[in-house]
């Protein structure tokens, strides 16, 4: 039996967690995916909102600021690739400058810090390769870039140190109450709680109704990117929007933490919660409209398209809220949710303390994590590490330069991972321009021998994408 079991691993579970491992409570994630940040998560524009974006006097815009508050130390408390690259909102006519205008007055209410409207030369003297139809900016130093999946990742392994338990391919199927004890159950397994705390994703509203009646709605929108190679990195140099419009913030040019160039997304309402394919028309809208912001992007360079799936609803505002007895709604995260998230965290810890959880802090308790990322290391120090363990020697993702001792580590770290692509989300090892083309096979080889398990179970990424079918020869 938990005091607490949150449903789903995303970053709003994950961070939830994290907050809650600091409190002598039993706790439990469940997630019917075979990782962590299996969903939104693990597919968005990694943008730290400043906040000047949603309606004052809403969750959404206070949970921003102070989650983009938060993001910054908290990346650096856990070793989560971020950095506060700012961000502006271009204007390319009066009818935007006065949109921009208006931001700037919402960000000023919302309290983001040192936000200022910049002129054209100012926009250009910091982004060189903007076009020069741009009349002025909103600038919003406080924003920053983040590896998302990362900070999920950090926010799991860190609250599974303190004795958080998280069990994966767990589909929550079914919520009853008997007396004051939830029975949470999947097609085979269930466990039991005094609490629990719905952060399911687009999954949300149907957890909801498990309980009680129906008060919201999610609408799943898709949006979809390209991903490009560094030698594109440095065409914006802060995250560049275009002014927003009723379906989102509109096609964004941005850095990565990693130092690829990301851009898009779109945004077309989905049937299906789960598709997240990209599709050839979207995508050339995505290019046709980023193109505005930064013409002399070549997507030649092009590595990656991907597409998430937003929780959007049909309420105008993040949904927290106590379902049930005992049962939080964490719902409709939609963005800026990453940003948001440590925040939305302590929100529910809140709303648990109002609702009767006991929280009594642990005497000794991790808040902190550690990790090797051998390229950022000093000669000296490389020198140092690979003397402890000649893993660390041996390059295996030659795009990233990530070595056998990091892929190592990701394997065997807490929550550790179990797929190629978790390796990829843990240590970059499959980032780079090749995509895994060349490190994939020797990253299947490594998981099959550190997990004991036969090359054939390797998978790529959810259940049912092994990587190898059957022995072509059998050894004599
Ligand atoms: C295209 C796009 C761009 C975005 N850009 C940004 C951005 O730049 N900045 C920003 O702040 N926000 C952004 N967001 C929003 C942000 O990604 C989300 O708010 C955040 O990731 C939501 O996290 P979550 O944990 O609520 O959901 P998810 O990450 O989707 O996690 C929900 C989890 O619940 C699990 N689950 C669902 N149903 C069940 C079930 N029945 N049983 C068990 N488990 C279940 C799922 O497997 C999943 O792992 C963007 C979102 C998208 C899609």
């Amino acid at each position: 039996m938990f005091d607490v079991v949150i449903i789903g691993a995303g970053v709003i579970g994950c961070a939830t967690a994290y907050k809650l491992s600091k409190y002598n409570l039993k706790v439990c994630v469940l997630d019917k995916e075979n990782d962590v940040a299996m969903g939104a998560t693990r597919a968005n524009s990694a943008i730290i909102h400043a906040g000047y974006d949603p309606e004052p006097d809403t969750l959404m815009a206070r949970l921003n600021v102070d989650g983009c508050a938060q993001a910054k130390e908290l990346a650096k408390k856990l070793s989560v690739p971020y950095k506060n690259v700012g961000s502006m909102v271009l204007a390319f006519s009066d009818e935007e400058a006065a949109t921009v205008q208006k931001l700037y007055e919402r960000g000023v209410k919302n309290g983001v810090p040192d936000i200022t409207v910049l002129s054209a030369e100012e926009v250009f003297e910091r982004e060189p390769n903007v076009s020069r139809e741009v009349v002025c900016a909103l600038w919003a130093p406080s924003a920053g870039i983040i590896s998302p999946w990362e900070y999920a990742i950090a926010f799991a392994e860190t609250a599974n140190k303190n004795g958080t338990e998280f069990v994966f391919d767990f589909e929550v199927k079914d919520i009853k109450k008997e007396g004051d004890v939830w029975e949470i159950s999947s097609c085979d397994k269930s466990v039991k709680a005094k609490y629990v705390i719905n952060a399911a994703g687009v999954y949300s509203d149907k957890i909801h109704e498990m309980v009680a009646e129906a008060n919201f709605e999610i609408i799943p929108s898709k949006g979809q990117y390209y991903l490009l190679d560094k030698i594109e990195g440095k065409k914006a140099n802060c995250t560049l929007f275009q002014c927003p419009s009723k379906v989102g913030k509109g096609v964004l040019v941005s850095p990565t933490v990693h130092g690829n160039l990301i851009v898009g997304p779109d945004a077309t309402t989905s049937d299906n919660r789960d598709k997240v394919n990209t599709t050839g028309q979207q995508l050339d809208f995505v290019r046709n409209t980023a193109g505005k912001s930064v013409s002399n992007i070549n997507y030649r360079n092009s590595i990656r398209n991907f597409a998430g799936m937003r929780a959007n609803s049909n309420i105008d505002d993040f949904i927290i809220q106590v379902a049930a007895d005992n049962f939080i709604d964490l719902a409709g995260i939609k963005s800026p949710g990453l940003s948001a998230a440590p925040a939305i965290a302590d929100e529910a810890i809140k709303i648990l303390a109002s609702i009767g959880a006991e929280l009594t802090e642990k005497e000794s308790y991790v808040d902190s994590r550690e990790k090797v990322v051998f390229k950022e290391l000093s000669a000296k120090e490389k020198a140092e590490v690979i003397k402890k363990n000649p893993l660390y020697g041996r390059i295996i993702c030659r795009c990233e330069t990530i070595t056998e001792g990091e892929i190592v580590d990701a394997i065997h770290a807490p929550i550790g991972a179990r797929t190629i692509d978790g390796v990829k989300r843990r240590c970059n090892a499959g980032m780079g321009r090749c995509q895994g083309g060349f490190c994939g096979p020797k990253v299947l080889e490594i998981i099959s021998r550190e997990l004991n398990i036969s090359p054939l179970e390797v998978k790529k990424d959810k259940n049912g994408s092994n990587v190898l079918v059957s022995e072509t020869k059998e050894e004599k």
